[in-house]
């Protein structure tokens, strides 16, 4: 009950904030059926950013409006929250995106970064690829905010991950050999509603505690997590390729782990095609909500809900030292 009260009170403080900075607030409450749910906060957030504001292309108003979204829900929590600009030329042009970073102190201060991109392709509404992301990761923020978690967090909302990963190449651009040694592991969560598994990698060998640390939460909380099964030689078992905002830190020498749902045993066996049912749907017309929702009804409230459950836990007891039993 008490719980039930403190999360009425945030949808008023949401409400209250909306009115205040001109964002219409009825978008941004939770429905009162839903606000004791996991996952649900993950899933307004998500609906925000893919129909109140639509598709968010690197470099365009409605990347900028993402952005400006995001840094005020961090605010809102009360995180220390920094925009970090940079720019890139692609087709002769500079494109101008930015990475949103909140900041919570821990009982250590070497610290966990946990990072979803925010930016779409112009196809769809970015549902899947990538507002669940971000809609879990603000969630996650939100339940952990007066929680003392082993280590310090970094939330990074990533600019411009459709265009070449720009967002995270430039943040561990700027990142220095402190910061690096200071940092235990990334978590990227990427593309997490549609696919027909829900699954948690991370690097091969010893820096696969965040997987391995998850893979005891998923037993233990009984959710239908997998890791890549390694059915395609050129990704073995537990770890994936390098194509999302995790591999900057991946090639910095941080430890990662990453959350996606998709499909490893269909297609070319390269965890690119999400689900038998209909394909690939992530930069297609499809990733919307009323396509996956008529398609795969449940999926999105389940996948959002488990990975939040999952990602709250490993960044309450992650323990860099403990060695998997
Ligand atoms: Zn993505």
């Amino acid at each position: 009950m008490k719980k039930k009260l403190a999360l009425i009170l945030i949808v008023l403080m949401v409400s209250l904030l909306g009115f205040v900075g001109g964002v219409s607030a009825q978008t941004v409450t939770y429905h009162p059926s839903l606000v004791h749910k996991d996952g649900a906060m993950a899933y307004e957030h998500m609906k925000y950013l893919a129909y109140e504001i639509g598709p968010r292309v690197a470099g365009t108003g409605n990347e900028r409006k993402a952005e400006q979204y995001v840094k005020s829900q961090f605010e809102r929590m009360g995180f220390t929250t920094e925009v970090q600009e940079f720019n890139y030329t692609r087709g002769g042009a500079t494109i101008s995106s930015s990475n949103v970073i909140a900041y919570k102190p821990g009982k250590s201060s070497k610290q966990v970064i946990v990072g979803a991109h925010y930016d779409s392709v112009s196809a769809g509404r970015g549902v899947d690829d990538n507002a669940s992301g971000v809609g879990v990761m603000l969630e996650v923020a939100e339940v952990l905010k007066k929680i003392n978690t082993p280590y310090s967090i970094v939330f990074i909302a990533f600019g411009a991950e459709e265009q070449g990963l720009r967002g995270s190449n430039y943040y561990t651009s700027q990142m220095t050999e402190d910061e690096i040694e200071n940092t235990v592991g990334m978590i990227n969560l990427d593309s997490l509603a549609v696919g027909d598994q829900m699954y948690v990698y991370g690097s091969p060998g010893e820096d696969g505690f965040i997987r391995d640390q998850a893979l005891k939460i998923v037993e233990k909380k009984k959710l239908n997590i997998d890791t890549n099964p390694g059915l395609n030689p050129d990704y073995p078992a537990g770890t994936t390729g390098d194509w999302s905002d995790h591999a900057p830190f991946k090639r910095a020498g941080i430890p990662i782990g990453y959350l996606e749902s998709t499909n490893w045993k269909i297609g070319d066996l390269d965890g690119y095609t999400q689900t038998v049912k209909h394909g690939g749907v992530w930069h297609t017309k499809n990733d919307t909500i009323e396509f996956i929702e008529q398609e795969f009804p449940g999926r999105i409230q389940e996948h959002l809900s488990s990975f939040s459950v999952l990602l709250t836990d490993l960044l309450k007891f992650m323990n860099k030292t403990s060695t998997a039993k």
